[in-house]
């Protein structure tokens, strides 16, 4: 994260109350009139002749990188790092977490384990998430192996015990694993490359002698769960990614992998990936394939990486469900996506014929944003009048989400030529609710 205008302003003349305080020396009116420049980076500090040390070395240190974010996969498809921040709140998390499964050159079910990992996709609120990336175990045969793998667009990971690995490898972008860090050749200069170690200085120290040598910055740090209980991994967790990018020492600002392995139960593995997920494992490998296990992950994931400042939302419009007709039923929510998809996965499910209205709530839920003053009668007016349902359906009946139920009177006042109905306050329940409509 840069400085902030008031965290500059506070160490300026103005900030701190000295008599020279909005001198315009600087070439503007106020002290806090520079800080804000200074924090967009569109001035440099020289230009105030009474920056103080204190604020020059507070510089230096924001300069610093917190986490370096590294690219891979033949089209640098995937991005991990780049974190800025602890907690998801404080901003966001903008690198979602690479999960990557496990599958070793000399399996003889190579390519139908590879099919399966790679046919498989899960779609959640409007978007479809795979697998990111094989971690291939080089047991002889790789370079043909690499070539499968990318061809089915999946980035790789290599763990090798072989420092000779074919040069032809490269243009995949892989991530590489090799066993015996002292041996990397020069030609993997700039490669990205894994490190490990016993303890976390260990590992700090021969990323930072792949620095110091020139070979690459580009590291991922290993972090090992053998032997450790929850509790200490993510105390280590925690401690690498408060070193990177709170204290920033440069040599923990790097990428983390942990892999998921060995014998535990399912939901062993579950729980241990979804604290990884959260507590800062920039890439996760299981060493088996699991799709319930997966979805629940990557459910977790997208909640997880989702920007808590832009709520995830669909576009505002009359949506049709199960070709309706003009005896159609008419629906009406808000655009958060996780109202949306919650309704409309019932309607589309139950194969009910329906129109879904969508009105503007800047991605709000529908009691949120009714007391954001997101969805007004007004609102709703507008959205039901500039829709083209009048010509299309016969029977003018608009059913609101239950949990407005108070506005019922209001809608109806603004809207006399439809009949307002309460719906359910859930959207599993709509289907029966429509049965019993019918009926009457
Ligand atoms: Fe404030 Fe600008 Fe004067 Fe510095 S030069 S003390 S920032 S007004």
């Amino acid at each position: 994260m840069n400085l902030t205008g008031i965290q500059i302003f506070k160490h300026l003349p103005g900030g701190l109350k000295l008599p020279k305080a909005n001198c315009k020396k600087c070439g503007f009116a106020t002290c806090m009139a520079f800080a804000l420049k200074l924090a967009q980076k569109q001035i440099d500090f020289s230009a105030c002749p009474y920056v103080s040390d204190e604020l020059k070395n507070l510089f230096e240190e924001f300069s610093k990188k917190q986490q370096n974010e590294i690219k891979f996969g033949e089209n640098m498809q995937l991005t991990i790092g780049g974190e800025t921040v602890m907690q998801r709140h404080e901003k966001t998390f903008v690198n979602k977490t690479v999960i990557a499964i496990q599958l070793s050159t000399d399996d003889k079910d190579f390519d139908k384990k590879l099919d399966e990992i790679a046919n498989y996709q899960v779609e959640r609120v409007g978007e479809t998430f795979k697998v990111d990336a094989i971690n291939l175990i080089d047991k002889g045969n790789i370079l043909e192996k690499a070539k499968n793998v990318t061809n089915k667009g999946l980035a790789l990971i290599i763990s090798t015990f072989n420092p000779y690995l074919p040069y032809e490898l490269k243009k995949y972008n892989p991530i590489f694993y090799f066993k015996d860090t002292t041996k990397i050749e020069a030609s993997y200069k700039d490669s990205r490359l894994v490190v490990n170690g016993s303890t976390l200085e260990k590992m700090a120290k021969k990323a930072e002698q792949l620095i110091s040598q020139k070979i690459t910055e580009n590291i991922i740090l290993d972090y090992d769960l053998t032997n450790k209980n929850l509790a200490s991994v993510i105390e280590d967790m925690t401690k690498i990614r408060r070193l990177g990018i709170q204290s920033r020492d440069e040599k923990f600002a790097h990428p983390v992998m942990t892999k998921i392995s060995g014998r535990k139960s399912d939901y062993e593995k579950l729980s241990i990936a979804s604290f990884l997920l959260c507590r800062y494992s920039s890439i996760i490998v299981f060493d088996t394939f699991d799709k319930a296990m997966l979805t629940t992950l990557m459910t977790l994931r997208q909640n997880i990486y989702t920007d808590p400042q832009k709520p995830l939302q669909v576009e505002p419009k009359v949506y049709e469900m199960n070709e309706p007709d003009e005896n159609s039923i008419i629906f009406l929510t808000t655009n958060f996506a996780l109202t949306y998809f919650a309704v409309a996965n019932e309607l589309e499910s139950s194969a009910i014929p329906s129109y879904l209205i969508v009105t503007p709530s800047d991605g709000m839920s529908v009691l949120t944003a009714w007391s954001a003053d997101k969805f007004t009668a007004e609102i709703v007016t507008k959205a039901v009048r500039n829709s083209n349902l009048y010509e299309k359906v016969k029977i003018k009946k608009i059913i609101i989400p239950g949990l407005l139920s108070h506005m019922q009177e209001e809608l109806q006042e603004a809207l006399p030529e439809w009949e307002i109905v309460v719906g359910t306050n859930e959207a599993y329940k709509i289907p029966e609710f429509v049965n019993k409509m019918e009926q009457n």
